[in-house]
């Protein structure tokens, strides 16, 4: 029998009605594992009005109640990270100190968000004019979705969902269906943290769910992370519907390495960037930006390190890269290889021949030399264990080409020169920047988000941004009856 994994909707496990479902696998093993419902219009409707009667209650709950679910809920998932991480391995394939780092991280962004009594304070003018008092406050929008991508099942969902529901919202979560369980367990952590049922919902489904949040009149804003394509389409569908739209996309991360950096930490910092979680992260370096005569001995220092990975199923112990999600990806990828082969690319390690486990969505790493900026492994997201180095000679040069790129999600700089660093933190158009840093996932009391085609909508995500994002902005002028000044004026009001 396989497992069914079904929607949560009104707090409990909620079976699909549209007949339709989608397998899902281990991708240590490439077996099947479960299969989830894919959501049709019966399940939406009653997705979002069991979301929008918990809005309509939730949004008057008071600050310290809201703020004391959050605490409840930061309790049990830091109590049951654990059984987190082993559902996140077992659907996504990343090693569990991997899915116990994403998972850190999300609570990160709940431990931000127990803050919501001071987060949304308003500010406050008295005597604006003679007896007037104007001031400011934000409020919730009502029923918000979240569509979320397969390599951060729980991180991702966790960026979004803190706010939303701190800030007074019900949250629909569309996961991705290839890892769909950590959403569920997520719905029962919110479930014994004491959150009113309906305020969090998981809808399974893929491009009809998506479609049926993005044309829902009752939803006010969509939150969207995964590939750039889809983030493009979830923009201009959901902003032309009237909604608010914030769509994080793909990207391409170049990490410059100028001729004073220390070779030796910034092949650590590239290996671990472009091959962790076998490169399937948004954040992954995927380029490395040689300048000068640095280039022969950090190419060779990262060669060194790769056949010490040890590659297998994320769930054993010692384990450093596990296997991609699904066989189609991972021929995908070997695709890119070869590619970049015939296209002159120099293979200096080629994990199609590495030795891999023989069951699974298995690919070793692979490092290609003198790519150029023509070739298809420098122009496309490859979303797989796969590093490119160009060489450049200048600074300059480097700069050059991260800024022609469309991507610009993440970049960092490896250099012991301080001028250089903030240089290119001035030049650089790319969302986050790391110094030394090869992976600047901002903390979440700052928010996240690229530019150019990494983001669509002029609003980042988590942080002080998510908390604008899931809220908006009411002005009060106020003035108490004093019938004594009391007068009909025509006039425009003036403050002086
Ligand atoms: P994806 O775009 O295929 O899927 C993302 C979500 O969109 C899923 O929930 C999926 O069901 C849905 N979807 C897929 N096709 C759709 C369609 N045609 N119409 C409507 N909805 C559709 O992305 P993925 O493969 O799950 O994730 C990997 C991608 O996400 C990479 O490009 C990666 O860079 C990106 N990503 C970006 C960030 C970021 O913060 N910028 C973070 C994580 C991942």
């Amino acid at each position: 029998m396989t497992t069914r994994i079904s929607h949560w909707i009104d707090g409990r496990p909620s079976p699909g009605t549209s007949g339709r479902t989608s397998a899902v696998y281990n991708p240590a093993t490439g077996q099947q594992s479960a299969e989830v419902d894919l959501a049709g219009a019966d399940d939406l409707e009653r997705a979002v009005a069991s979301a929008s009667a918990a809005a309509k209650q939730w949004r008057s709950a008071s600050l310290s109640t809201r703020a004391a679910v959050l605490f409840a809920f930061r309790e049990q998932l830091h109590q049951r990270s654990d059984e987190l991480a082993a559902i996140v391995t077992a659907e996504h394939g990343k090693v569990l100190a991997d899915a116990a780092g994403e998972i850190a991280r999300g609570l990160e962004n709940v431990e931000f968000a127990t803050g919501v009594p001071h987060l949304m304070k308003g500010g406050f003018s008295e005597q604006a004019g003679t007896g007037v008092d104007v001031y400011s406050i934000r409020q919730a929008l009502g029923v918000v979705a979240g569509i979320t991508p397969f390599n951060f099942p729980a991180m991702v969902p966790l960026w979004m969902c803190a706010n939303a529901i701190a800030t007074g919202n019900a949250f629909i979560l569309k996961p991705s269906e290839r890892d769909p369980s950590a959403a569920v367990f997520l719905a029962e952590l919110w479930r014994d943290a004491g959150l009113p049922d309906g305020v969090f919902t998981v809808l399974h489904g893929d491009k009809e769910a998506v479609d049926g949040l993005l044309r829902h009149p009752e939803v006010a804003a969509i939150s969207f992370v995964g590939s750039t394509p889809i983030a493009r389409y979830i923009y201009e569908t959901g902003t032309a519907q009237g909604k608010r739209v914030q769509a994080l996309g793909g990207a391409k991360n170049h990490m410059v390495v100028l001729p004073d950096a220390d070779v030796d930490m910034a092949a650590d910092a590239a290996v671990s960037a472009a091959y962790g979680a076998a490169g399937e992260r948004c954040m992954a370096i995927s380029v490395v930006v040689a300048v000068g005569d640095v280039a022969d001995s950090l190419v060779s220092a990262v060669a060194d390190r790769l056949p010490r990975l040890r590659i297998g199923n994320g769930a054993d112990d010692g384990v450093d890269m596990g296997p991609l999600i699904s066989g189609e990806h991972r021929d995908k990828v070997a695709g890119y290889i070869a590619a970049g082969e015939a296209a002159g690319a120099r293979l200096v390690v080629d994990g199609r021949r590495a030795s891999v486990p023989a069951e699974g969505f298995f690919l070793g790493t692979t490092l290609l030399d003198d790519v150029t900026p023509d070739m298809t492994v420098y122009t496309d997201e490859i979303f797989g264990p796969v590093l490119s180095v160009v060489r450049v000679a200048t600074y300059d040069e480097a700069v050059a080409l991260i800024n022609a790129n469309p991507y610009a999600n993440g970049t960092a700089i490896f250099t012991r020169d301080g001028g250089a660093a903030r240089e290119f933190q001035l030049d650089v158009e790319v969302g986050m920047v790391g110094i030394n840093v090869p992976i600047p996932v901002p903390v979440s009391y700052y928010s996240f988000g690229g530019w150019k085609d990494s983001l669509f909508g002029d609003t980042h995500m988590y942080g002080p941004e998510g908390i604008k994002f899931f809220t908006r902005g009411k002005v009060v002028t106020s003035r108490w009856p004093d019938p004594a000044t009391s007068q009909v004026d025509l006039g425009f009001p003036r403050t002086r």
